[in-house]
């Protein structure tokens, strides 16, 4: 018979709010150490400096919009030169590959954006209510005078969080002492202002509300990390063999059972509030507090640590059958790591070669195609063309332009008169800038159409030139 509407299990399961206790051991070492490096790089680095001379700005790592340049230390991307950001977003990419191989998802426990967050608020909320059982009946309690103080005083800490958040976002944007003064000041463009609304309100929410509910219904990489992992991968175990049947010895009449003794600590203790001795699963960031927690109780009642381990599969296995235990270092160095390894070094290289070799002076031309030609009275021909000269130096540069192809043509620009036109012209053109050139390129009648080449060269002790492929266009042949 067909189960009527009541009794079916609910399709949608109420919250249950996690408050994690508070842990000490190596992994939550490794977590503190980790959040204040990672938080002082988001929050630092735009206040870096590096000197690039009275052309350019001082900001160590710049996006600069207005003027479409990205700066990183001695490094100044151009807007035609995105493939080195597409290669850092892939080299990025691989490497969140190489650590999911290595380490399951340690991204996930100790890096990615919202566990740091995340668990930044969670101190802010045992600082302000106290631990795991004083946030629980505080939950519990009446609305009083106390808790709605306690209330007030976390949601603007958290308030503060997330504006200087927001507010560190768009220092990546500008010159972050100008923007701070023109921030406050009331002078900043309205879209600053909107920006770090946007994010102050993110953060809160993401960090300060929705918490592990993000990592498990909200974030497709745990999914897609699930393909990465295989039996060979470093995940977060509880050892079932060594653990069952849990319970308490009180319980069991003093007899030695498994070394379980079912007290929740590591339950008490998750971020994410899942119990880890259910099994491999989503909710699991692999931040390994509950290996600190477990070990801990451990250690309280003489019995051997890592109930709950760092360790494959394979390993655990392994274990099992008496193989001693699994170093984790073994199972990161493994040929699937080193191969991606391999490729991120390779594309690493690939990209510094390109830009140790990378010219710093460019030339581009868009010829006119409406008309293609022009006969002048003397039966002369004339093409137009929009020539580009970039100078990607921090100082004034002297370039020439000349003409390679096209016998007997000269050239000339707006800025000049015809009389004067010739094989070669310079220009100089400013620090850090593209100057768009206006050129005329004139050939004898009878000249016919054919491909030739702009030329650019440094004129002065540094050198280096370019040029650019484009074609001569005469009558009948026009393309
Ligand atoms: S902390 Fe260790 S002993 Fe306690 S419940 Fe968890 S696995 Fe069992
Ligand atoms: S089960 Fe353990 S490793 Fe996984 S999220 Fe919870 S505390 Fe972290």
């Amino acid at each position: 018979m067909r189960p009527g509407l009541a009794e079916l299990p609910p399709l949608y399961a109420k919250r249950r709010a996690v408050f994690p206790k508070a842990v000490d051991g190596l992994y939550r070492r490794i977590k503190w150490g980790w959040m204040g490096v990672t938080l002082a790089i988001y929050y630092g680095t735009p206040w870096l400096r590096w000197d690039r001379g009275p052309y350019a700005p001082d900001q160590a790592v710049l996006v600069d919009l207005a003027h479409r340049r990205f700066y990183m230390a001695g490094i100044e991307i151009w807007p035609h030169e995105f493939y080195f950001v597409a290669g850092l977003l892939i080299m990025a990419g691989i490497g969140l590959f190489i650590v999911t191989s290595a380490v399951g998802r340690a991204w996930c426990g100790y890096s990615c954006p919202q566990t740091v967050w995340t668990d930044l608020f969670q101190h802010v909320d045992r600082l302000i209510d106290g631990d795991r059982n004083a946030q629980l009946r505080l939950q519990n309690a009446p609305w009083t005078a106390e808790k709605s103080a306690k209330r007030g005083l976390k949601w603007a800490v958290y308030l503060v969080v997330s504006f200087w958040t927001g507010g560190a976002w768009i220092l990546y944007f500008a010159d972050a002492p100008t923007l701070v003064r023109a921030f406050w000041s009331g002078e900043a463009a309205p879209v600053a202002y909107a920006t770090v609304g946007i994010l102050t309100a993110t953060t809160f929410v993401l960090g300060g509300v929705l918490r592990e509910q993000v990592c498990i219904y909200m974030c497709p990489w745990p999914r897609i990390q699930t393909a990465m992992l295989d039996e060979n991968s470093l995940t977060v175990t509880y050892k079932d063999w060594r653990g069952e049947p849990r319970g308490s010895v009180k319980q069991h009449g003093g007899a030695r059972i498994g070394d379980c003794i079912d007290c929740h600590q590591c339950v008490a203790v998750c971020p994410t509030g899942i119990d880890i001795r259910e099994g491999a699963q989503v909710g699991c960031i692999t931040c390994a507090l509950c290996i600190d927690a477990c070990d801990a109780v451990m250690a309280q009642i003489g019995r051997a640590p890592r109930l709950i381990d760092y360790v494959t599969l394979q390993g655990a296995e392994a274990e099992q059958a008496g193989a001693p235990r699994q170093q984790p270092l073994r199972a990161i160095l493994r040929p699937r790591v080193l191969v991606y390894f391999g490729v991120w070094c390779a594309i690493g290289a690939g990209l510094l070669f390109a830009l140790g070799t990378r010219r710093h002076i460019d030339i581009s031309a868009d010829r006119d195609r409406n008309p293609p030609y022009m006969q002048l009275s003397d039966g002369a021909l004339r093409n137009a063309y929009t020539v580009k000269l970039r100078n990607m130096e921090s100082r004034p540069r002297a370039l020439e332009i000349g003409l390679l192809g096209v016998d007997g043509a000269v050239m000339w620009s707006d800025d000049m008169p015809r009389s004067q036109a010739a094989r070669a012209l310079r220009r100089t053109v400013a620090a850090d800038q593209a100057a768009p050139l206006r050129i005329y390129v004139t050939a004898p009648a009878g000249t016919p159409a054919q491909d030739f080449s702009f030329t650019v060269r440094a004129l002065d002790a540094e050198g280096g030139s370019d040029s650019h492929q484009t074609r001569f266009d005469a009558p009948g042949d026009e393309r």
